[in-house]
């Protein structure tokens, strides 16, 4: 399996869109506004996780705070498919060992347990098929890419907002 490329650096024309975002980015996994909308993807994953069950979805380690927590895909990154890369459900709180496929060969039969336990196994299923007989959509415009950014963005303010006021 290709695995995806990290990229670390960024150019100074993601940068200018990140600031335009008001987001700051320390990773870019992919270039411009797919990146953004990643990042963004990732920190509320990790946050809804985090106040909601505050553990690795595959090992069960706890988690100080979501920071320490990875947005670890269950059909994975690399060859998932668009509909699937940025599925809510998809994706989950895990562990930096958990989440590196190089050292956790074994996590997904605990993973899938824990998301049915999370979603059911009809979720799941649903997970499982769209993976398998490769269900896909065009990946978004760059217009497509702006409104699901501002959207995720005012669902991260409200998720905040949530959870300052317990
Ligand atoms: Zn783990």
């Amino acid at each position: 399996m290709r695995r995806t490329k990290w990229k670390k650096g960024a150019t100074a024309k993601d940068k200018a869109l990140a600031e335009e975002y008001g987001v700051k980015l320390t990773y870019w996994r992919y270039k411009g506004r797919k990146g953004i909308y990643w990042h963004l993807v990732s920190q509320y994953i990790r946050k809804r996780d985090f106040y909601k069950y505050g553990t690795c979805i595959s090992c069960g380690k706890k988690f100080d705070k979501w920071e320490q927590s990875q947005a670890g895909h269950y059909a994975p990154a690399g060859n998932c498919g668009f509909a699937l890369l940025f599925d809510e459900r998809n994706i989950n709180g895990e562990c930096a060992a958990c989440n590196n496929p190089v050292f956790s060969s074994g996590k997904l039969i605990p993973y899938r347990a824990n998301l049915v336990k999370r979603y059911g196994e009809r979720h799941v299923k649903k997970l499982d098929k769209e993976y398998s007989e490769k269900v896909t959509m065009k990946e978004w415009s760059q217009g497509e890419y702006d409104k699901e950014i501002k959207k995720l963005i005012r669902k991260i303010k409200k998720l905040d907002e949530a959870l300052h006021n317990n």
